[in-house]
């Protein structure tokens, strides 16, 4: 089963912490939000920012996505295009604090993006009947969204609405990032920052995570793993589901589906596991082919060709 998270506001599961965030900044009265972003983060914070007439500062590396840089600009907020990763835009922000006075809604620096994201996993619990999949495959970055629905399963669990079996969380990121993969294969508990990150799959190219270590035991809590998958494994699944599916996956969900495939042949999943993948932004989002096939109306039309 794929989660679709392209159909929430702003087309990404980010709206989702960001809703709560902005939500809850708005009612201790902050004036000044600031976000480093990826993308996708930095148009959910400016859309409801907008919304509650917050002042957004958004900071992006300078090869993120053009549709998610214009999208943010679009929605009002202020985005500055940094020659760095999120990281170093992380720093800016943090170290602005005290001049400016903004606040950093960074992953996991203030506590209610975590509680927004959680929504993942009681809206699944619902979705599927209070039974909850054997297996989660999550495209992890920040980790915000595998933290935040092993809270909603525990917290459900208290509650009595779930059973005692809990899902294998599966946090998935691409070779060319994927410090959390090799801290946990290597049985650490923190990860290490990760040099030259790069994928395509930009939602996941973040390569320190404040959260690293909350990451890595929600994994061993819930008898779960981490794996990795190259660039080409996550074009070659997008392309599959689009064709076959009629779903446009965005890089970091199909990146969960050629995950699963590595992880069924290798037999870390079975085929008679409960399955569920996160396709965390809308396909859409990122720049689609040009096609080149064209037809001249004044000519013949040269039926044999279709
Ligand atoms: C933010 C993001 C991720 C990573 O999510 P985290 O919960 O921060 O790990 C993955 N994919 C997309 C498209 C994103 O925007």
């Amino acid at each position: 089963m794929v989660k679709d998270e392209g159909l929430l506001p702003t087309s990404s599961f980010k709206a989702r912490g960001l809703g709560v965030a902005v939500s809850m900044a708005k009612q201790f009265g902050i004036r000044h939000l600031a976000i480093p972003s990826n993308g996708n983060a930095g148009a959910a914070m400016a859309a409801y920012g907008a919304k509650a007439g917050i002042k957004c500062t958004v900071f992006c590396p300078d090869d993120t996505p053009e549709i998610n840089i214009r999208e943010i600009s679009r929605l009002g907020a202020e985005i500055f295009k940094v020659n760095g990763l999120i990281n170093d835009c992380g720093k800016i922000v943090r170290e602005g604090k005290d001049e400016v006075g903004w606040f950093d809604v960074s992953t996991l620096k203030e506590p209610y993006r975590i509680e927004g994201k959680k929504t993942m996993g009681l809206e699944l619990a619902e979705q599927l009947n209070w039974e909850l999949p054997d297996v989660i495959f999550y495209p992890t970055g920040g980790g915000t969204g595998l933290i935040g629905m092993w809270k909603a399963f525990s917290e459900l669990q208290k509650l009595g609405w779930v059973g005692k079996k809990l899902p294998r969380m599966v946090a998935v990121q691409a070779d060319g990032c994927a410090p959390i993969v090799d801290a946990w294969r290597q049985g650490k508990e923190t990860a290490e920052l990760w040099e030259n990150a790069n994928t395509i799959a930009a939602g996941i190219r973040v390569p320190v995570a404040v959260g690293d270590f909350l990451i890595i035991r929600a994994v061993n809590e819930s008898n779960g793993f981490a794996i990795s998958v190259s660039d080409n494994e996550i074009v070659e699944a997008r392309d599959f589901v689009s064709k076959t599916e009629g779903t446009l996956l965005c890089p970091e969900g199909a990146a969960t589906l050629a995950a699963f495939e590595k992880s069924l042949s290798e037999g870390l999943v079975s085929n008679n596991d409960r399955v569920v993948l996160f396709n965390c932004a809308s396909g859409l989002k990122y720049s689609l082919p040009k096609v080149k096939n064209t037809l001249n109306k004044d000519q013949a039309v040269d039926y044999s060709m279709f």
